[in-house]
């Protein structure tokens, strides 16, 4: 029997709501058991957000919002078991690689068994190929079922051997910290180009451009600040696959929680990750999706955050400290989610400087953008100089000038895409939610 306490909700003129009493509407267990018959009203941030810019909703009227985020995020490792060869022919493994890309033996050593356990970093990058090639371009070719080679270096000897991911029986995904509550922007305020991971060219200054990061409104830190839903155990997906939230992650703090989760690479979509090549060298994209369910008034009114009340706080490159803050409304409000390729403005230069530094090397002189591997980061539209590439990335006003932004380490459409997949499984009964074991503290 569904619990219905509900309280009396007073809408002010100011579109502030205050819940006289705040009881609880309902439980987890409610609202799975509404998924089960059919009839939890389940919405993406985004169809959410409209609503609330219509005016158009009340807690009681919604179970479960989804929302979701697709960035880079520095702080993603896999943890793979590798068989190599029959048991007897080595002792334990020295150092390793995946494709070049050196990954850390251990922890276990796994005597004689013929076996390697490594943790390879999303930021570790090949050794042939260190500013092409790094663990998040590894990470996917693995998930999209590429065969790799693992060199191993064992008492003395070398040992070769490709894989797919269907011949590790343990290939886990695990950050160290994601989900930012939301991120920031950065921009260069001397003269000069500054290499960092956060540019993919070099940062030109002074104040000529700004890089951003965050996917604003849908974020699900920023739907859930105060950590009310999302706990130790909260169900998640972790690119496309079912995941859990293990605890906090490093640098969470009250102001700007992240969170530290897992996931099996089995299940997930290769689309939603990657790597991701920046003047620094590669980076690894993630993505993450979070049910908020809608207990009670208190978690409503937080989910009612809109763009233009979320704080982008922008930073000098050269110290990372903010020192003026605008908003995502600037990012998302009436920009382009989604690049366009005009091929007919396309010259087909004999050097194409968006072939050469296309991040995601998601387009090629002849065929087009290959929407699978877009980041829509946006960079080509600068690096194009005959405009073929389209999409307004807008602009931040700071100290009276208007400087544009040239790129978004944040894949918004991406992130909207994995938030219906998450609602279509609540809907298909694929996805129940799971109440958090213990709180994160
Ligand atoms: S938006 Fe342009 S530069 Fe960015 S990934 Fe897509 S094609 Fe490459």
């Amino acid at each position: 029997m569904l619990l219905r306490r509900l309280s009396v909700t007073i809408y002010t003129r100011d579109r502030g709501r205050k819940s006289v009493g705040g009881g609880k509407l309902k439980t987890i267990e409610d609202i799975n058991e509404k998924i089960e018959s059919g009839k939890a009203v389940v919405l993406t941030a985004r169809e959410f957000k409209e609503r609330v810019r219509k005016k158009k909703t009340r807690a009681e009227d919604v179970d479960v919002v989804t929302t979701a985020t697709c960035g880079l995020m520095s702080g993603t490792a896999a943890i793979l078991s590798i068989p190599i060869t029959r048991g007897g022919k080595f002792e334990r493994a020295d150092e390793v690689w995946i494709n070049d890309v050196p990954a850390f033996p251990g922890p276990c050593p796994n005597e004689r068994l013929g076996i390697v356990d490594v943790i390879v970093y999303g930021t570790a990058r090949s050794e042939s190929k260190p500013q092409e090639y790094g663990g998040g371009h590894l990470f996917r070719e693995l998930v999209e079922g590429k065969r790799v080679e693992v060199k191993v270096k064992a008492d003395g000897k070398v040992f070769r051997k490709k894989v797919t991911i269907s011949e590790l029986g343990f290939a886990k995904l695990l950050t160290t910290r994601s989900s930012f509550r939301n991120y920031m922007g950065f921009l260069n305020t001397k003269k000069g180009k500054v290499k960092s991971i956060f540019s993919v060219m070099g940062l030109r200054g002074p104040y000529e451009e700004i890089s951003v990061s965050g996917c604003g409104e849908i974020n699900p830190l920023e739907n859930d600040p105060h950590l009310q839903t999302i706990g130790v155990g909260t169900k998640v997906l972790v690119n496309g696959a079912v995941g859990y939230v293990l605890s906090k992650g490093t640098r969470s703090s009250v102001q700007r929680p992240n969170l530290s989760v897992v996931a099996d690479m089995h299940g997930m979509s290769p689309e939603l990750m990657g790597g991701f090549v920046t003047s620094s060298g590669p980076e690894c994209v993630t993505s993450i999706a979070i049910p908020i369910p809608v207990l009670d008034e208190k978690i409503f009114s937080n989910l009612e955050k809109t763009d233009e009340e979320v704080g982008l706080p922008i930073a000098d490159i050269h110290d990372r400290v903010p020192f003026t803050e605008s908003d995502y409304g600037k990012v998302w409000k009436n920009t382009d989610l989604k690049i366009r390729f005009n091929p007919r403005k396309c010259q087909e230069h004999e050097v194409c400087e968006v072939q050469k530094y296309c991040p995601t090397k998601a387009f090629r002189k002849g065929e087009g953008i290959d929407e699978s591997k877009c980041f829509n980061c946006g960079a080509c539209v600068r690096l194009c100089p005959n405009g073929a590439f389209e999409g307004n990335l807008g602009r931040i006003e700071i100290g009276g000038k208007e400087i544009p932004i040239t790129l978004r380490q944040s894949n918004r459409e991406r992130a909207e895409e994995l938030a219906s997949m998450l609602k279509r499984m609540i809907i298909r009964r694929k996805f129940l939610l799971a109440n958090p074991v213990a709180r994160l503290e």
